[in-house]
């Protein structure tokens, strides 16, 4: 019998090559119709025998495109219309906005051989691409994804471009950044003085880079900056005028087989290094690797990645590896045209490889180690962003404005939870421009107008007041370490009552003291602090972060008073004296139960010092010192106060002795991680006790550190807690938007009335 069905798709649809494998799979089916991209997704119209849809169906389903994703498929049948033959027509652009803009995607391995294959018409043309390839997420103005709603908009197809982009059976039919030398977006290599040098770009570049110049390349989400990965002397120099003494630095390899020559890759970060993402993955380095130590001389780790640009296969396949940093001044958003390089070209990089296509969206490079076999992010963004997250609530539009550090945002629809690129530190002014700017454009492109802004409890967050001019919205304050929790149990699917063991750097406790050691016994709505690490003063509050003696010192003032005289190397004899005043008459000197600062105390203690460049710098060189050795220390749990306190003052005594007694500082870092699993454990077997609560959700930038992650992991499930930690989300700030808009949507998740503050506690 003769039917006609209409068929419509929600999900990642457009710009993915559906409508091509739409109209492919309806010619073989024999079947008469349409497609069109719509507002929400891809609609679809089938007119043939009823066998031949159901075929048509099953094809679609088990064999979609492979960047697609199918969310929901609603179907109504029409009466016949006599269609015969199918097309696809032109997009529908009303109606609200539910379609999904795909992630930028690697050069696929097709385009990559065309790329090399000098009889090919765009053999060495640095933006080719395809309907499985390229551009997307950085290039997108709006929805429906068509090429006058991208920044390829500017560039007139020629014809032979045109055949292809119009042709249902080429792989470039309807690539909106469809291009080639003849049409399409150009490189030029300018120097310092912003002279255009003239020669072959691509080819200049690479000789300059070889000869140790610093060279800012031009990629998807803008700049990075270039420079040879063995040359201490240019690394070096690299550091000194990006303002960046220490922090890691990412190498980008020709080739997979590059990499294993200097970092052991398994398996699973083989297949991360070469997914579409194309993510930094944080590696182990290899002895005899010639990258320069000055690449991460915290650790022995290599941030490594693959291009993902023709660009970058043209200039890796000529010099190898290069150090690709982004394009900013420390903390500073990333350049994406180059009337942004002022302040870069001549003074940070020598020269600039600059291009014509327009970014629209700025997208640093996602970082990701894989551990335990699953994801760990640093930072989730270019490749991953918008990809939503599925939340178990849902209800009206939130924004969640996220945290000051490592800032991310997001907004939600429905369930969907559509978290921002990096955003950075919110105190750069540039930084809090940025944000305000994303935010305006996510709501127009994502959701439409929020009903709740959801922002962090603390007052002084420049996010928090960013919520505040946020006019006709009822506002929910969430509490920071319960944000990071919701965070985990909304990646999970989880709202039963959890165990959130929490250990960050700082979050503004309600009760006056700065957390961050923290055990709560929460559900998305609600939590109650179950426990907490012992609080101890950080002396000059937020200055102590850059300066791991000072806990060290007030760790040894409040554990074990006759230890800092034995140890006299630790501070500098003017400070000490100034800091033992401080802690004194208890004068600028919050109270902490931070995780964080505690591993700085220890790493100082134990002689980890000097010069201090970014939170968490000390607790990285702990972590990377550990060496495997036998038994741990003890601690102390006060189960009789509410909440409990975990108190480590017994372990400050026993490695301030074993320091005095020159055990290796390797050694104490691994009893010292060791413990504060099993202090976790038996924290949560009590609580467990207590609550009757058996699943653990662990987050905090402390869990960041992946030796600490497996052991409390372990340590949890020997005590049979089901155990979990983030995968799709940084447990650092940058992963708490998504906890906050748990929260409120599990406060709120039916229709608000907007109204003034109000606090989930
Ligand atoms: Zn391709
Ligand atoms: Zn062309
Ligand atoms: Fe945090």
């Amino acid at each position: 019998m003769r039917k006609r069905i209409e068929i419509e798709i929600d999900g990642r649809v457009q710009g993915v090559g559906f409508r091509p494998t739409v109209y492919r799979y309806a010619r073989e089916c024999k079947l008469g119709g349409r497609v069109r991209n719509s507002s929400r997704g891809v609609t679809i119209e089938v007119e043939g025998d009823d066998a031949s849809i159901i075929r048509f169906l099953d094809r679609l389903r088990n064999d979609p495109p492979r960047q697609a994703r199918l969310d929901t498929i609603r179907m109504r049948e029409l009466s016949p219309a006599g269609l015969t033959d199918f097309q696809i027509v032109p997009s529908d652009v009303a109606g609200e906005v539910n379609a999904t803009i795909p992630p930028d995607l690697a050069t696929c391995d097709e385009c990559v051989a065309e790329l090399f294959d000098p009889r090919d018409r765009r053999f060495g043309y640095p933006f080719i691409n395809c309907t499985n390839c390229g551009p997307r997420f950085t290039i997108i103005a709006g929805l429906p994804y068509d090429r006058e709603r991208t920044t390829m908009a500017g560039f007139r197809l020629c014809p032979e471009c045109r055949r292809e982009y119009t042709d249902p059976g080429d792989r470039r039919f309807d690539a909106q950044p469809n291009a080639c030398p003849a049409c399409g977006p150009r490189v030029r290599l300018v120097d310092a003085q912003g002279q255009q040098v003239s020669g072959d770009p691509i080819c200049s570049t690479a000789r300059l880079l070889r000869d140790g110049a610093i060279v800012a390349v031009k990629g998807l989400g803008g700049f990075h900056l270039a420079c040879l990965a063995t040359d201490d002397a240019v690394v070096a120099r690299l550091r000194a005028r990006k303002g960046r003494p220490a922090k890691a630095l990412a190498v980008m390899f020709a080739s997979l087989d590059e990499i294993r020559r200097h970092c052991v890759v398994t398996d699973e970060e083989a297949a991360e290094l070469m997914s579409p993402a194309r993510p930094i993955v944080v590696l182990e380095r290899r002895p005899d690797s010639s990258l320069s130590r000055l690449i991460s001389p915290d650790t022995g780790d290599v941030g490594a990645f693959l291009p993902y640009t023709p660009l970058h296969h043209l200039l890796l396949r000529q010099v190898s590896p290069l150090v690709m940093t982004s394009g900013n001044r420390s903390e500073e958003p990333i350049a994406i045209e180059f009337a942004q390089l002022r302040g870069i070209l001549g003074s940070i990089a020598d020269f600039a490889l600059d291009h014509d296509r327009p970014i629209l969206r700025r997208c640093d490079d996602s970082v990701l180690r894989v551990t335990g076999g699953t994801r760990l992010f640093y930072r989730r963004s270019r490749g991953f962003v918008p990809n939503p997250v599925l939340m178990p609530v849902s209800g009206p539009v939130v924004l969640a404005c996220g945290a000051d550090l490592k800032n991310t945002f997001c907004v939600t629809r429905e369930n969907r939870a559509f978290l921002s690129q990096h955003v950075g530190d919110l105190s750069e002014l540039s930084a809090h421009r940025f944000y305000a700017e994303a935010i305006d454009d996510w709501l127009r492109t994502f959701s439409g107008r929020p009903e709740i802004v959801a922002h962090d409890l603390h007052p002084d967050y420049l996010s928090s007041r960013f919520a505040e001019t946020m006019r006709d919205v009822l506002r929910v304050a969430v509490q920071h370490h319960h944000a990071h929790a919701a965070a985990c149990m909304a990646e999970h699917g989880l709202e039963e009552t959890v165990i959130g063991v929490i250990f960050d750097g700082t979050g503004y406790g309600p009760d006056g003291t700065v957390w961050g050691g923290e055990f709560l016994a929460c559900d998305l709505r609600s939590y109650r602090r179950a426990a907490h690490i012992k609080v101890c003063p950080m002396p000059g509050g937020e200055e102590a972060i850059l300066h791991p003696e000072r806990m060290a010192l007030a760790y040894l003032v409040q554990e074990c008073e006759g230890a800092m005289d034995r140890l006299p190397e630790l501070i500098a004899k003017d400070e000490r004296a100034l800091i033992l005043r401080m802690l004194e008459r208890r004068f600028r000197c919050p109270l902490t139960s931070s995780a964080g600062r505690l591993f700085d105390a220890v790493a100082a203690i134990v002689g980890i010092r000097g010069r201090i460049s970014y939170e968490g710098q000390a607790a990285i060189r702990l972590q990377s010192l550990a060496r495997p050795c036998a038994g741990t220390y003890d601690f102390e749990i006060q189960e009789d106060s509410d909440p409990m306190v975990l108190d480590f003052g017994e372990m400050i005594r026993a490695i301030a002795k074993d320091v005095e007694s020159g055990t290796d500082a390797g050694e104490i870092s691994w009893r010292f991680h060791r413990t504060l699993a099993i202090a976790v454990s038996e924290v949560c077997e009590r609580i467990r006790r207590r609550y009757a609560i058996c699943n653990v959700v662990l987050s905090g930038g402390v869990f960041q550190n992946h030796l600490l992650l497996r052991f409390v992991k372990d340590c949890l499930r020997q005590s049979g807690f089901g155990v979990y930690a983030h995968a799709e989300v940084p447990p650092n700030d940058g992963g708490i938007a998504l906890g906050q808009a748990a929260v409120a949507l599990a406060n709120h998740g039916g229709s608000v009335a907007p109204s003034g503050g109000e606090q989930c506690a």
